[in-house]
């Protein structure tokens, strides 16, 4: 049988899951779990069935290779094997270990008991999908584990290790290690006692003051989850549990997960859930491609982004050595990192010896070297050619052959670095986000000699370190920074013709990005733009750049580590308040432009800085610096704070249609103020718009 094992044990048939990695409930397990009750419950030499999983799991719930396709709904789809499990006349037994999630979760509430294993991880977590647990979850889990305690686990999708379920109906008894040999021989109770206990869908929801508790979740969710209809849906799903009988429950149920499943909420994450797994795919590199091993790093530079990235390997046990030019810089550094883990032990997260531990595996240096037998080196040093051909020359006359040599540039050429060693195949980017320590993107740039190996190890990594890698090619920005400018440089443009940068920051904040330009601006630091504006007024005289922002600079306004930016800063606080200098400032400038301003509304703000990203964003695709669009939908999502219930700007646009997409950019072209000629549409996204398709397929 594929998908399911079937044994019988003296009078006990065994049903064994067999869909690896965890036992996904896929249309043929469902099949062969179905064919394996029938089975049983006509052999007359079985008395009792135990079902369970082979491998790491119970079972994870849905098959997500089926996700989107019929296959998902065939029949038995798994409201029907549940239906066929609890119908069974011969007791049904879950022996559950490792996991069980979602619909797993669910096929074992439909059984007539449940023995788990200690350790085992148990959620409902398809609100993280923006849907809700639509085969019976939401109305059997509270009459098994209360309302209360199942409305958390559903509204927030978190895991529960079995031991917290003691005392409560979810399971009949909870064992150490393997619980095979327990369901067994509870099954031979069960049939020698003869007796039944009720299904989990004949009991009841207990709480006695129900209607007040989901009055106050009902307060606390829709507050807290704006963006995001699944919330809603699963906590009105679970009042359904208390207010109407079982199949009336379902029904009800079933209405709400059809609603969500419509959502652009949940298409987007559904969308991102399979763009995170396709980023680590790279398409000529597969399992015949052996990564090095990379037991020791070596970091050059301490300052801001060395230090977080030291912290990355440390926190996961590798060792790194830190190099500095000045021991006063190494000393900072090394303060840095140490006032970081203390803040984090303060506030619970870290023991005391563990943040010695992360220290002691930190080696300062000022001598190159301690590094001859690092298996990895990342540069951090300043962003100036000068310097890294420097730090690029010392490191390929010190460090072992196979080392892999990484930077961590953000705007320089990746294939330039790698030529002032004698070993370029081994040279990579590794474009980590400030602060390093935090944040999950990390873009990895295949520069034009980058050896296969040297990126399947970058990115083995990458998961190593837990951070999200994105493959870029080499260009100037790579995916994010590039796409981030014309954005930025569309919001300056707006000033230019009216707005405030509240304004503008308001409209993108409310749309969900976590924060509008001038405020991100404010704190990443204005000179670094600047620093790059200027850079590019001598290689693209062609490109307009509004002199707004010059101008800011020139007074020194670099933003919050200045106290005064687009915005002001009282001391020590990081609210943004407008400040009417700036005001002054852009209402003079635009006299000297001679603009008169106007008012604009919200829409379009936001389609201005959105579909810049939009169309730079299919410029990079069909340049072959991005692989596919759901890696530039990771990367801003990860990256620069766009709302994952938006799914990324090349999903949104798709959700748009690229037909209407071209359509505001057809109009935008026809406002000179707009950088017109920045407004023709990629090919790409012209020719997708034409045939009606997505970048997204
Ligand atoms: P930083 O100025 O905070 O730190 C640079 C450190 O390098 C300083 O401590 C300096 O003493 C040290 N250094 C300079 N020359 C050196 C040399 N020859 N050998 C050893 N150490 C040397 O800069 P940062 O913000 O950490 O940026 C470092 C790199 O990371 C740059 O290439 C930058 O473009 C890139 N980057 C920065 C950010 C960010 O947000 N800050 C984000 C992504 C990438």
């Amino acid at each position: 049988m594929a998908g399911a094992h079937y044994s019988v044990e003296g009078s006990v048939a065994l049903i064994t899951m067999d869909n690896p990695p965890v036992n996904g409930l896929g249309y043929a397990t469902r099949v062969a779990l179905v064919d394996g009750l029938q089975t049983a419950n006509a052999d007359p030499k079985v008395n009792a069935i135990v079902l369970r999983g082979s491998g790491k799991a119970f079972s994870g719930g849905a098959d997500i290779r089926e996700f989107g396709t019929p296959k998902a709904w065939m029949e038995p789809n798994l409201l029907s094997l549940i239906r066929y499990v609890e119908q069974s006349d011969k007791p049904v037994i879950a022996a559950i270990h490792a996991v069980v999630m979602g619909g797993g979760l669910e096929l074992a509430l439909g059984c007539h008991y449940r023995i788990c294993a200690r350790g085992t991880q148990v959620a409902l977590p398809e609100v993280k999908l923006g849907l809700l647990p639509g085969a019976g979850g939401t109305q059997r889990l509270p009459r098994a584990i209360g309302l209360q305690h199942a409305l958390n686990m559903i509204v927030s999708g978190s895991t529960v290790m079995s031991e917290r379920f003691a005392g409560t109906r979810l399971f009949d008894q909870i064992v150490d290690g393997d619980p095979l040999p327990a369901a067994l021989a509870f099954a031979e109770k069960v049939v020698s006692e003869g007796s039944r206990k009720p299904l989990v869908r004949d009991l009841s929801v207990r709480e006695p003051h129900a209607e007040a508790y989901l009055q106050f979740a009902r307060n606390v969710v829709q507050s807290s989850s704006k963006g995001y209809p699944a919330p809603m849906n699963c906590l009105e799903a679970v009042a359904a549990s208390v207010k109407l009988p079982f199949d009336e429950g379902l029904k009800r149920e079933r209405a709400l997960f059809v609603e969500l499943m419509a959502t652009e909420e949940s298409r987007a994450l559904r969308h991102l859930f399979f763009a995170e797994r396709s980023a680590s795919k790279i398409p000529d590199i597969g399992a015949e491609v052996q990564p090095r091993s990379v037991r020791k790093v070596a970091l050059i530079g301490a300052g801001t982004m060395g230090g977080g990235i030291t912290m990355n390997f440390v926190n996961v046990g590798i060792p790194v050595v830190l190099l500095e030019t000045r021991q006063d810089a190494l000393d900072r550094g090394m303060a840095t990192i140490r006032g970081n883990y203390e803040n984090s032990a303060r506030k619970g997260k870290l023991k005391a010896e563990q943040v010695q531990e992360r220290l002691g595996l930190i080696h300062p240096t000022l001598d190159y070297a301690d590094l001859k037998d690092c298996d990895m080196v990342i540069e951090a040093v300043f962003e100036d050619m000068t310097v890294k051909e420097d730090v690029f020359r010392r490191l390929d006359s010190v460090m072992k052959p196979g080392a892999i040599l990484a930077t961590n540039t953000s705007t320089l050429d990746v294939d330039r670095i790698a030529s002032f060693t004698s070993r370029p195949a081994d040279v990579i980017g590794t474009h980590f986000f400030s602060p390093a320590n935090v944040m999950r993107l990390l873009e990895v740039v295949r520069g034009k000699h980058t050896a296969k190996d040297v990126l399947a190890t970058t990115m083995q990594l990458a998961r190593t370190i837990r951070k999200t890698a994105v493959v870029s090619g080499v260009c100037d920005g790579f995916i994010g920074n590039r796409m981030i400018e014309q954005y930025s440089r569309q919001g300056l443009l707006l000033l230019e013709e009216g707005c405030t940068p509240d304004q503008v920051d308001k409209a993108l904040e409310s749309w969900g990005m976590a924060m509008g330009p001038f405020r991100m601006g404010d704190l990443a630091g204005n000179d670094v733009g600047w620093y790059i504006r200027k850079r590019r007024y001598q290689e693209r005289p062609d490109m307009k750049y509004p002199q707004i922002a010059d101008k800011l600079c020139e007074m020194g306004r670099f933003g919050q580590k200045t106290g005064k930016g687009w915005y002001q800063y009282a001391p020590g606080k990081r609210d943004a308040v407008p400040d009417p200098v700036v005001n002054e400032l852009i209402v003079k400038h635009r006299e000297e432009l001679g603009v008169r301003p106007r008012r604009i509304g919200k829409d379009e703000i936001v389609q201005r800085l959105v579909y810049a990203l939009v169309n730079e964003g299919a410029r990079i695709l069909e340049e072959g610096i991005a692989l596919r669009a759901s890696d530039i939908d990771m990367v801003y999502v990860t990256g620069y704070g766009f709302p994952p219930y938006r799914g990324g700007p090349m999903c949104f646009a798709d959700g748009v249609g690229l037909y209407n997409v071209v359509q505001a950019m057809r109009r935008f072209a026809d406002n000179p103020h707009a950088a017109p000629e920045f407004w023709t549409p990629a090919p790409l996204l012209s020719r997708l718009a034409r045939e009606g398709k997505g970048f997204n397929g």
